[in-house]
């Protein structure tokens, strides 16, 4: 028998632990959650899926989506007169007002949605919802003569990009993000994630999500669309690098003398719009989800049509009644339903 020099021994050995260190399968993805408090007035859940192993990384995406998510919200919300939305609309018409890279995308891409949606989803709008709340305030509906100067004063029109900020051109104009914020928030939220080396996790954001890669399990994730008139849900949705978000009329609507209006208004005529019980739409990332939900709250079923059939938007709106209610949706809507509540879909 050949003697092996104890050199190539330990050679072999110290070359089969390295092969084996290589050879090893990564530990199993596991399932890390972050519940951020106070974001955007809501609840708010953030998801990844990844090794332990990477758990320096998963630490920092997570603390990088909960900063993106609060300075959206820090910039972006009409309600605080410290954001750069609280200054823009306090700001006298001539006025420069500096934005943020952020806050200056939000309104080009707001401004595109407001040519795609015919008008219909339009934070110029802000006139308008004003004139609204300070006449309910009041008990009562806004007379024919402030709708018509609030809707003057509603409009891209009003507005002129400068350099690095915008300017106002008529005092009173304003903008409202409350229909879109939120949206651009979970992206933000999910691009931090996925910058941070995170390639499968879920931002839920008072029900709005975004998800991408896959489940722990490896499957798609599945997100339940409540019910407008209360109970269970109404479809349970599967998706893969998608959002999805619902404009609902019946937990956030202007009570007025008795009488329930929407707290979505519709721009082109200066009205609440019609108290759609539900929309609920499906697009590659949440702003655009965000947006064309409240869009579709003031077009209704008609509305449907204005999408673009390669936009990867799809949509379900809920019409009716809590006696006899249908869900409207489009073709390519019914693909992500894995359990409907068993009304029958009309389109
Ligand atoms: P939520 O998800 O909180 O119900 P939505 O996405 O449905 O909010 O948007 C409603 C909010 O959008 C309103 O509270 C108001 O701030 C703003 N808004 C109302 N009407 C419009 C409109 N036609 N276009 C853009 N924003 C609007
Ligand atoms: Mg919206």
């Amino acid at each position: 028998m050949m003697k092996k020099s104890p050199v190539i021994i330990i050679t072999l050995v110290i070359l089969g632990c390295i092969a084996a260190v290589f050879l090893l399968p990564d530990p199993p993805p596991d399932e890390f959650k972050r519940s951020p408090f106070g974001v955007m007035g809501t609840t708010c859940q953030l998801t990844a899926i990844a090794s332990p192993q990477k758990i320096e990384s998963i630490e920092r995406g997570l603390d990088g989506a909960e900063a993106a998510l609060r300075q959206v919200e820090v910039h972006m919300s009409r309600h605080l007169d410290a954001s750069q939305i609280g200054a823009l609309n306090a700001a006298p018409a001539g006025e420069i007002v500096e934005l943020s890279p952020d806050t200056l995308q939000l309104i080009r891409r707001s401004r595109e949605l407001t040519e795609k949606t015919a008008g219909a989803f339009d934070p110029t709008c802000l006139p308008i919802i004003k004139a609204w709340a300070s006449a309910g305030k009041e008990g009562r509906v806004p007379s024919e003569a402030e709708l018509a100067l609030a809707k003057k004063l509603s409009g891209w029109e009003h507005f002129e990009f400068v350099d690095g900020g915008i300017r106002k051109k008529t005092d009173g104009a304003g903008i409202d993000f409350g229909g879109i914020a939120k949206g651009f928030g979970i992206d933000q939220a999910a691009e931090a994630m996925i910058s941070a080396g995170i390639d499968r996790g879920l931002v839920n954001v008072g029900g709005d999500v975004r998800c991408f890669g896959r489940r722990k399990d490896g499957g798609d994730w599945m997100v339940a669309v409540e019910n407008p008139f209360g109970g269970e849900y109404i479809a349970v949705l599967g998706l893969r690098d998608e959002a999805v978000c619902t404009s609902g009329n019946y937990e956030r609507f202007m009570d007025i003398d008795g009488k329930r209006y929407s707290h979505i208004v519709d721009p082109r005529t200066g009205f609440a719009a019609e108290m759609t019980p539900s929309v609920t739409v499906i697009a590659p990332n949440a702003t655009l989800a965000d947006a064309w939900a409240t869009a579709l709250s003031v077009l209704g079923t008609d509305g449907l049509k204005l999408i673009d059939p390669d936009s990867g938007i799809e949509a379900m709106i809920v019409v009716g009644d809590p006696e006899a209610y249908e869900m409207v949706r489009t073709d390519g809507f019914d693909k992500h339903i894995v359990v409907d509540s068993g009304r029958a879909a009309i389109q």
